[in-house]
C-alpha cells in the first residue's frame, strides 16, 4: 500500500452535517466456521478506491455527497461490550442527523444498531441471508450470528422483519416459527428470488412489514459464492450482485439505515470486498437521490 489514509474513498467529509457515516464493526468473535470478518472493513475501505468518484448510472460524483468514515470501533472480545459500543455509536450518527452506513464483522452487530434507531423511530427490516439466523442460542451464546435475525425480531418485531434470499435453516428454527411464530414471521427462499425475480420479492416484503421507513441487512453470504467467494459460511444458490443491487433501489426511499456483514477477506479474492464497497456506494448514491427528490 502507498501512504494513502485507510478511509473509505470519497468519504472525507467532516462529522459535523454528514448526510451519511461510515462506522466499522470489527468483530468476530462468535463465528461458527471461518472467522477473519474483522479484517472486512478495511478491506473495503482499500477496495472502495478502486471505482471512479462519478456514478454512471445516477450521474452523480460521489465526492459532492457530505460522507464521513469514523473509522473502526475497539476490536471487542465479548458480543454484549461489543453491541453497547456499537448502539453507542450509531446513537451518535443518528445526533448528528446522520445516515448510518455500518461494516462488520459478524451479523450479531446489527441488533446494536436496530436498538438504537429503534428509540427514535418505527421501522422494519429486509434482511438479506442464506441463513434464517433465527435460532434462541448457539453453541450457548444468544448473541451468536447464527441469531441475528431472532436477536432483530426481538427489537422491531417478528411481523417487521423479513428475511430474503434463505436456503439455509435447521428443522429446529422451522419447526419453533412453524410453532410459534405462524403467520408472523415470514421469510422468502432465494428460489423463490429466482422464480419472481427480486422487485416482486421485496414489494411481497414491504406488504409483510407494513411499515413506511425500513432497514436493510446484508449478509453477505445472500449473495451466491460465485459473485461473493469470501464469506464465513458460504451456501450455494444465492443471489446475484443484480438482485441485491435491486433490493438497494427499491429500499432506497425507505431507508433508515444500512450493513454489510460476514466478509472474511482471508477466503477472498477480492471481488468480495470490491462488490461489498460497490454496494456500499450504490445506498450512499440511491439514499441521497430519494432524499433530494423530496
Ligand atoms: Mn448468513
Ligand atoms: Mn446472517
Amino acid at each position: 500500500m502507498g501512504a494513502r489514509p485507510l478511509t473509505f474513498a470519497d468519504a472525507g467529509a467532516p462529522l459535523k452535517g454528514a448526510g451519511f457515516v461510515i462506522l466499522g464493526v470489527p468483530f468476530d468473535a462468535t463465528s461458527s466456521f471461518r472467522p477473519g470478518a474483522k479484517f472486512a472493513p478495511n478491506a473495503m475501505r482499500e477496495a472502495s478506491w478502486n471505482f471512479e468518484t462519478f456514478h454512471h448510472q445516477h450521474g452523480i460524483d460521489l465526492s459532492d455527497i457530505a460522507v464521513h468514515d469514523a473509522g473502526n470501533l475497539e476490536d471487542l472480545a465479548r458480543v454484549e461490550d461489543m453491541l453497547k459500543e456499537v448502539h453507542t455509536a450509531v446513537d451518535g450518527i443518528l445526533d448528528n442527523g446522520s445516515f448510518p452506513i455500518v461494516l462488520g464483522g459478524e451479523h450479531s452487530l446489527t441488533p446494536g444498531v436496530l436498538a438504537a434507531i429503534r428509540e427514535r423511530q418505527d421501522f422494519g427490516v429486509v434482511v438479506l441471508d442464506a441463513h434464517m439466523d433465527f435460532r434462541d442460542e448457539y453453541l450457548n451464546l444468544r448473541g451468536s450470528h447464527a441469531c441475528a435475525t431472532r436477536r432483530s425480531s426481538e427489537i422491531v418485531g417478528p411481523e417487521a422483519i423479513v428475511p430474503i434470499g434463505v436456503r439455509s435453516v435447521s428443522r429446529d428454527e422451522l419447526e419453533e416459527i412453524g410453532r410459534d411464530f405462524r403467520g408472523r414471521f415470514r421469510y422468502i427462499d432465494s428460489h423463490e428470488v429466482r422464480r419472481t425475480g427480486m422487485g416482486p420479492a421485496v414489494r411481497k416484503a414491504l406488504r409483510w412489514i407494513g411499515k413506511r421507513r425500513c432497514y436493510l441487512s446484508l449478509d453477505t453470504d445472500a449473495l451466491d459464492p460465485a459473485y461473493a467467494p469470501g464469506t464465513g459460511t458460504p451456501e450455494p444458490f444465492g443471489l446475484s450482485s443484480w438482485d441485491v443491487l435491486e433490493a438497494v433501489k427499491l429500499l432506497a426511499p425507505r431507508l433508515v439505515g444500512f450493513d454489510i456483514v460476514e466478509i472474511v477477506p482471508n477466503y477472498d479474492n477480492g471481488n468480495t470486498a470490491a462488490l461489498g464497497a460497490r454496494i456500499v456506494r450504490e445506498v450512499i448514491v440511491a439514499v441521497h437521490k430519494a432524499r433530494a427528490g423530496k
